[in-house]
Formats: C-alpha cells, structure tokens, sequence
C-alpha cells in the first residue's frame, strides 16, 4: 500500500504523523518539510528575540532525528512538495536529489500560513522584518545584537506586534508601535485594547494608532519609516500585519477554499477532494458558537487537528473539533485575553440578538494582599440566554479565567447555567464569586 504523505512538519503535519504511526505502526509515513525545523514552537520566538528564551534549539519540542528513529516516521527536510495530483493520489518534490513523484494513500495538507507582506517600497531592506520562522527570530536576535539599534518600529499592533514591543523594550530600545485602525489588537475588542494602549505608553511605547506605513526608507538598510506626512528615524522595523493561508498548493490542485480563503474542510478535515485532509492555519473549523466555517491560526488547533486527522486516517474516525477563537497574550505586566463571538455586529449577523456586559472585580478576596482588578466583558443572546463570548484584561488571573468562558461556549451554556458553575475559591486566588461568575450573573440579569 502507498504511504500516508503529509506536506509541512510543524504543528498540524508532525501530530498527524505521530498519531498515525502510534495507531498504525507498521504503516509508512513520508513527511515533506521545505525548511530545516520540524515541530517548532513558533510562538515561543517573541521571547527568543527577548531573551527569556535562551537558544532556538529550545523551541524545538521534538527534533528531527527523534521523529526518524524512535517513532519511525520517513522525514524529508529541505524537500517543497510544487504540486499536488489528487486524480492521480501523488505529489510532486523537489529535494536536494532534484525532482520526484511521490504516490500516496492519504494525504494531509498542513502547509501553515506566511505572514503577510505589504506592498511598501523599501521592504527590502536590510534591518526590515517579518516573524513567521525560526531563522527570522534568530536574524533579528542578531541584528538587535550586532547592528544595536537604538529605534525600533513594529508595524501592526496585532497579537505578534505588542509581544515584540515587549521583547524590544527588554533590549532598552525606543519602540514605536504603528497601527493603521483606531486600536490595537482589534478581535479582542475595545476594552481590552484601550487596556493594552494605556500598559504600552506606561512602559514607554511609542504608540501611533490611526497611522498607516506607507514606506521604508533607506539605501541599504532601513533607516526610517514613512507614514505619509512624517518620517520616523528607526534603525530596525518588525512588520507584523497578520497572516495569511498557504492555499496555493491546494488550490492549484482544484481543491476548494472557503469565504474566508482557507482550505474548506469537514468535520473530520476531510477537503473537497478524496483521500486529501488539509489541518492547522492553512484549513478553516467549524466555529463552536455560530456553527460556521472561520480561520484563526492558532496552535492548539492546529495540533488537536492534526492528532485527530491522524487517528482518522489510521480507520478510527475522529473529529477535529470546534474552535471559539480562544487567545490570550501577554501584554507587558497585562494579560488580555478573548473567547468565541465578542462583536455584536458579528454576533447579529450570525443570527443572535446581542446583549453586553461589563464588570470590574477583583482577582482574589478584596483583603488579601496582591489583588488586582481585572475587566471582564461577556456577551450573550436574548433570545436562547446564550454566552456568546468574552474578554478580559488584568494584570493576574485572566489567563485561566478565560478557559472557563470557553468551556461554557463549547457546552452552550446558558449565562444562568455559568453563574452557577462550581468553581475553585480560597482568597489568594479569587473572590468567592469569581469575576467570572459575577459577569454572568450580571449578563442573566440584562437578559431577563
Ligand atoms: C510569532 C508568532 C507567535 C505565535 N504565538 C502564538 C500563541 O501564543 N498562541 C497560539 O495559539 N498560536 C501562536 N502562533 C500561531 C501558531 O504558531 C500556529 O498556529 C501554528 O504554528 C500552526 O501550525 P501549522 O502546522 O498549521 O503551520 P506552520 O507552523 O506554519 O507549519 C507549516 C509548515 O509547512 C511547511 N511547508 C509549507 N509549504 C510547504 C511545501 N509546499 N512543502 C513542504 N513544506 C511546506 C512550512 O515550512 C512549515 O514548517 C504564533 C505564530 C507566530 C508566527
């Protein structure tokens, strides 16, 4: 029999082919993986470049020789599958042995996103970056060590920007954060980013919201950054303005997209075509609160689909699960943090009748020592009494609060039903009603 074939070795490809191997462990498994890592944690690279993390090699959860000889899986690195053939069940290689056709039983497309580009004159410069690979963490480690900047600019003030203004300002450099929209981290919502502003100029950020880059300047290396109007003197600059889907393998290959331009996939990350799973950033999941396809890049998901693609592809049906867009980031001393539908626009376009809440409690009993204050916002329906979503920001507990929030999403719990969850109290780490409770008993009371 043809082996299973998995394009990319990071999160999604290397659960798969590690889930596939332990159910089926006298099947072969051919894993492509263009670069030189496998199963790197991507989002451990902002506090490489910080320098709480102290070498790559530590992001790396399992290496390539460990994939090879103790779970016995066939790993190419450095080989890019060009094309897929699904009416034929074969891909295309090119390696360093040049090109090859590789015939397969099964095949999962797990071949991540990229980070987007903008169009700016001047992006290639030297001192100008995205973060998207473990090579581009370690050269802008070493440009921060050799070239010393004194000024850096972040382009986008998304998730990756705020924690690499963190990890800038750890070098004692200037940091200017750039955002094109009224605020940072916009799918956490206004609240939270207000939050977040206010920590960023605390700690010294330069923050210009409703400015959009137009350019980088300089001869060889970035010297400064255009915003139409002014010109800021930077010395590096960190764009990160989202990511995008790598489609266009499976698109070529007529396997369908979804509206949101990720690989369209069923409950089991089965794609339009036969014998072809695609899982992780490159594949959209059905969202637990609207029961719709969407896209968020995220790890977790990338790594519960591929395990359970894994176990499907061994004859064990299994699917991949829902997501509810669940993040949380450090912010400086913040934490901000959201799960499931948390705008109302978005929330009645899905069908719901939105109604809002927000609380301000205390992250542990008022009296002892170290309590915080932490916001939290929840959103339910009118109609079914429904959670919908939340955020929250503070600067201790947010993390985990957030989890319950979610777990209540993935139950459809009513908001009555989660301010009667049972959950954990002794005062060093929570009122007796914890703020979660609270904003679900405020949210069923502005129900009725
Ligand atoms: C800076 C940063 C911070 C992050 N922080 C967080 C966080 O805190 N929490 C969180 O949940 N998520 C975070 N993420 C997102 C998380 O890293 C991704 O969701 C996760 O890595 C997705 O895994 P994946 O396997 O789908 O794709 P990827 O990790 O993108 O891996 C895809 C692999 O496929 C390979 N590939 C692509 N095309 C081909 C081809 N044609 N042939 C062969 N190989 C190919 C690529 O080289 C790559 O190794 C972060 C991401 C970044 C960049």
């Amino acid at each position: 029999m043809d082996p299973i074939v998995i394009v990319g070795g990071d999160a999604a490809g290397m659960s798969a082919a590690s889930k596939f191997k332990r159910e089926r462990p006298e099947r072969e498994v051919v894993v492509f993986e263009r670069g030189e890592y496998v199963s790197y944690a991507a989002c451990g690279m902002p506090y490489y470049v910080k320098g709480a993390v102290d070498s790559l090699d530590d992001l790396v959860t399992v290496t390539p020789e460990a994939f090879v000889e103790e779970r016995g899986i066939d790993l190419r690195l450095h080989h890019e599958v060009v094309e897929l053939r699904p009416d034929k069940h074969e891909v295309v290689v090119e390696g360093p042995e040049g090109r090859l056709t590789q015939p397969y039983d099964q095949l999962l497309v797990a071949t991540g996103a990229h980070a987007v580009v903008p169009p700016f004159e001047g992006m290639d410069l030297d001192g100008v970056f995205t973060m998207h690979s473990l090579p581009e963490a370690d050269a802008v480690r070493d440009y921060l060590a050799f070239e010393e900047p004194e000024t850096v600019g972040v382009v986008g003030g998304g998730y990756i920007g705020i924690e690499m203004a963190e990890a800038f300002r750890e070098h004692d450099v200037e940091v200017h954060v750039f955002e094109m929209l009224p605020h940072v981290m916009a799918p956490f919502g206004e609240t939270v980013a207000e939050a977040v502003e206010e920590e960023l100029r605390r700690q010294g950020v330069h923050l210009h919201l409703d400015t959009a880059v137009e350019r980088f300047v300089g001869d060889d290396s970035v010297t400064g950054i255009d915003v139409g109007g002014a010109v800021y003197d930077v010395e590096l600059a960190l764009v990160g303005v989202g990511v995008a889907p790598n489609t266009d393998l499976a698109a070529s290959a007529g396997i369908e997209l979804g509206e949101t331009g990720a690989v369209a996939t069923d409950e089991y990350g089965r794609t339009s075509r036969s014998g072809v799973f695609a899982a992780g950033d490159v594949a959209e999941a059905r969202h637990a609160v609207t029961g719709e396809p969407d896209h968020v890049p995220l790890a977790l998901t990338a790594n519960r689909a591929g395990r359970a693609i894994g176990q499907t592809m061994a004859g064990d049906e299994t699917p991949v699960g829902e997501i509810a867009g669940t993040a949380v980031v450090k912010a400086f001393d913040l934490t901000a943090a959201r799960t499931g539908v948390i705008d109302e626009e978005q929330a009645r376009g899905a069908g719901f009748d939105p109604v809002s809440v927000t609380i301000t409690a205390s992250s542990r009993a008022h009296y002892y020592p170290g309590a915080e204050e932490l916001t939290i916002t929840m959103l339910g329906d009118r109609v079914s009494g429904r959670v919908l979503g939340a955020t929250m920001v503070g600067r201790e507990g947010v993390a985990k609060r957030i989890d319950t929030v979610a777990v209540a999403l993935h139950e459809g719990a009513t908001a009555e039903e989660l301010s009667y969850y049972d959950l954990a109290y002794a005062p060093p780490f929570s009122p007796v009603w914890d703020p979660v409770l609270t904003a679900a008993k405020v949210l069923d009371g502005k129900l009725g």
